[in-house]
């Protein structure tokens, strides 16, 4: 499960409430060079990787892929997606929009999201209220620009209004992905073996 969205958007919110309230969902740290804030935690929130061992790790193919966002560079380790998949359970990837292309290209069984506030005042007073120096809303409401226009990318939109509704939403698509014949194919297969075998 993919969640991208313009910086305040909410993936972060969503995110924690999602895995507060569903254990289907595990989220699939990733990586960056940027410093940690005030209250993050290496390991729960980020892999925080100093420029040189990003470049290892990416020069070895240990990351699914990478993108450079707001002048730090941020990827998702192949390790972080395969070991929630092996576990039976979701990866909840939170991610920028150039990151889900690249995830859906390799993984086309991956579902994405694109998560928009209610309006652009909504999405101002969220920057405003998360301390966000005004350089620092300025450049991500420039990339919004950009982002904006990779919406018709993504299968499923998400107005995050009301935390819950927004959640629940995402819980839903979870739910109909679910159910697709593309993704039963071993139950499937499994039936019709049940099947050749039967004597009545
Ligand atoms: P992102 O991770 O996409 O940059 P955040 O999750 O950090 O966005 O959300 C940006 C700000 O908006 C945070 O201060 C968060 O508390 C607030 N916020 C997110 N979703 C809602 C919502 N549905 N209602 C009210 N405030 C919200
Ligand atoms: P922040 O620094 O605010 O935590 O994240 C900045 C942006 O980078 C957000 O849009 C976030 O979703 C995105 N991001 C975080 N991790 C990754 C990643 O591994 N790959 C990509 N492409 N983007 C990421």
């Amino acid at each position: 499960m993919v969640l991208s969205a313009p910086s305040g958007g909410g993936k972060t919110t969503i995110r924690d409430q999602l895995l507060r309230h569903d254990r289907r969902f595990r989220f699939s740290v990733t990586c960056t060079t940027r410093a940690a804030r005030p209250g993050e935690v290496h390991g729960r929130d980020y892999y925080f990787v100093t420029p040189g061992a990003f470049e290892r790790l990416r020069k070895a193919g240990k990351l699914l892929e990478w993108a450079r966002v707001h002048g730090n560079l941020y990827g998702t380790p192949v390790s972080s997606v395969a070991g929630v998949l092996r576990k039976g359970l979701i990866p909840v990837m939170t991610i920028d929009v150039a990151g889900a292309r690249s995830v859906k290209e390799i993984f086309p069984e991956a579902v994405t999201v694109f998560l928009l506030p209610p309006g652009l005042k909504t999405l101002v007073r969220r920057l405003r209220k998360r301390r966000e120096p005004a350089a620092n809303i300025r450049i991500r409401l420039e990339t919004a620009k950009k982002e904006i226009k990779e919406a018709s990318f993504f299968e499923y939109l998400v107005i995050n209004d009301k935390l819950d509704e927004a959640v629940r939403d995402i819980r839903e698509i979870a739910d109909i992905e679910c159910m697709k014949i593309s993704r039963k194919q071993a139950e499937i297969k499994r039936f019709g073996r049940e099947l050749l075998e039967f004597k009545i």
